[in-house]
C-alpha cells in the first residue's frame, strides 16, 4: 500500500479500491440492551439477509472486524471495554452507533451511571436514531456506511489521522 501511504493513489483505482471496501465489511456487534434484538434480527436473520449487501457477520474476534455497531446503553463502567474493543480493531475502521441510548445515553441521559454518547469514546460513521430501531433503519445506516467509504479519502483514513483529529479536537 505504498501508492497509498505516499497519496499517490491514482484516482480510478482509489474508486475501484473504496468500492471493494464498501462491499466487503465484516461487522463486530456490541449489544449491550434491548436494541441489541433488533440488531440481532438485521444481522443474523434470512428475513434481512445482510450479505446481500455485502456485510459479513460475526468475525471471530475485533480484530478480523471492519467496522463495529454499539447497539444499546453504554454505562460507564462498559465504556472502557467499548474503547478497549474499539483499539483492538485495525485500520481502516468504522462505527455505527444504533439507537438512542447509544447515541445519547436515551431515555438515561440523566443517569449518574450512562455514559451520555458512545461517540465520547469512540468517533461514530453513522447514528441510527429510534427506541430501538427497526432492523430496516440499521440497514439504512450500512447503506450509509458504504456510501460514506465509496467517498473516502483512503490515505487519511488508513492512516488513522480521521481519528486523531478526531481526538485531539474533543481534547481541546
Ligand atoms: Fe433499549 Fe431504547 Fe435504549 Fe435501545 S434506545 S437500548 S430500545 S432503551
Amino acid at each position: 500500500m505504498g501508492l497509498v501511504d505516499k497519496g499517490r493513489m491514482p484516482a480510478p483505482l482509489t474508486k475501484l479500491f473504496n468500492m471493494s471496501r464498501s462491499y466487503s465489511l465484516w461487522v463486530y456487534q456490541w449489544g449491550l440492551a434491548c436494541c441489541a434484538i433488533e440488531m440481532g434480527a438485521a444481522f443474523g436473520s434470512p428475513r434481512y439477509d445482510v450479505m446481500r449487501l455485502g456485510v459479513i457477520p460475526l468475525p471471530a474476534s475485533p480484530r478480523q472486524a471492519d467496522f463495529v455497531c454499539v447497539s444499546g446503553t453504554v454505562t460507564d463502567k462498559m465504556a472502557p471495554a467499548v474503547k478497549r474493543l474499539w483499539e483492538q480493531m485495525p485500520e481502516p475502521k468504522y462505527a455505527i452507533s444504533m439507537g438512542s441510548c447509544a447515541n445519547c445515553g436515551g431515555p438515561y441521559w440523566d443517569s449518574y451511571s450512562v455514559t451520555k454518547g458512545v461517540d465520547q469514546i469512540i468517533p461514530i460513521d453513522v447514528y441510527v436514531p429510534g427506541c430501538p430501531p427497526r432492523p430496516e433503519a440499521l440497514l439504512e445506516g450500512v447503506v450509509l456506511l458504504q456510501q460514506r467509504i465509496k467517498n473516502e479519502d483512503m490515505q487519511a483514513k488508513w492512516k488513522g489521522d480521521e481519528f486523531t483529529t478526531l481526538q485531539a479536537t474533543r481534547e481541546a
